[in-house]
C-alpha cells in the first residue's frame, strides 16, 4: 500500500513545491513550475522539463512548444484546461550553446528527486490515461529500456490500471521545420496529433 501524501491537497502540494530545493535545478530557476490544468482531467501529458519561457509564466508548456500542442488539441477537439499537463522535473534549468540559453536535459538524479511531486501529482488527478512527451517520460513511466521511436503510440498499462502512450515533443516537430524538412516535419506533426487523438480517444475525451 502507498503511503499517504504530505499535503491534504493538490494546491497544497504546489504551493509547498515552490520552496523545493532537492535538486540543483533550483539554482537557475526563477519559479517552480508545478503542473497545470483540470486537476480531475482523465488525460494527464508529462514532460520533461519546463522551457525558459515557462520559466517566466509559471505554466508548463506555455512557449512555442505549447503553441503547437495547443493547435494540435484543437484539431482533435481539445483545449489545454480539459487535461493536466506536467513535467518530470519543475524547474528550468539552462545551458550555454552558439551564445545562447537552451533547455539543459533532465539528469536521472533530477527526474528522481522531482518524482517526488510528480508522483502526488498522478496520485492526486488520478488520470485513465497518461501521455508521455518524449523519451525521458516514456523512460519513467513505461520501461527504462523504452525506444520512442518504434514504440511510440503503443497503448501500455501500468500497474495501478492507468494507461501510458508514449508520443514526440513538439520541440522535436519545430526543429524540423526550422531545419526545412518538410516531409519529415510534417510526418512527425501527424504522428504527435494521432497519439494525442488516440490518448484523448482512451481518456474518453473524444469519441473519433
Ligand atoms: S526540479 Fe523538482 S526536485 Fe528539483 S528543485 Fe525543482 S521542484 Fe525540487
Amino acid at each position: 500500500m502507498q503511503s499517504l501524501p504530505l499535503y491534504p491537497t493538490l494546491e497544497a502540494a504546489r504551493l509547498a513545491a515552490q520552496d523545493c530545493t532537492a535538486c540543483q535545478r533550483c539554482a537557475d530557476r526563477q519559479q517552480v513550475v508545478f503542473g497545470s490544468g483540470n486537476p480531475q482531467a482523465s488525460l494527464m501529458l508529462v514532460g520533461e522539463a519546463p522551457s525558459a519561457t515557462d520559466d517566466d509564466t509559471g505554466k508548463p508548456f506555455s512557449g512555442p512548444a505549447g503553441r503547437l500542442l495547443d493547435q494540435l488539441f484543437s484539431k482533435v477537439g481539445l483545449h489545454r484546461n480539459d487535461v493536466w499537463i506536467t513535467n518530470l522535473t519543475r524547474c528550468f534549468s539552462g545551458r550555454e550553446r552558439n551564445g545562447r540559453i537552451e533547455n539543459r536535459p533532465a539528469a536521472a538524479r533530477e527526474i528522481d528527486a522531482c518524482a517526488t511531486w510528480m508522483d502526488m501529482e498522478i496520485r492526486y488527478v488520478n488520470p485513465s490515461v497518461i501521455l508521455a512527451v518524449g523519451a525521458p517520460p516514456a523512460k519513467r513511466l513505461i520501461d527504462r529500456n523504452f525506444r520512442l521511436q518504434e514504440q511510440r503510440g503503443v497503448i501500455f498499462q501500468r500497474s495501478d490500471g492507468s494507461l501510458v502512450i508514449a508520443t514526440i515533443q513538439p520541440a522535436y516537430v519545430m526543429r524540423l521545420t526550422s531545419l526545412v524538412d518538410k516531409a519529415a516535419s510534417d510526418i512527425a506533426r501527424e504522428q504527435l496529433l494521432g497519439d494525442i487523438r488516440l490518448a484523448a480517444r482512451n481518456a474518453g475525451l473524444i469519441s473519433d
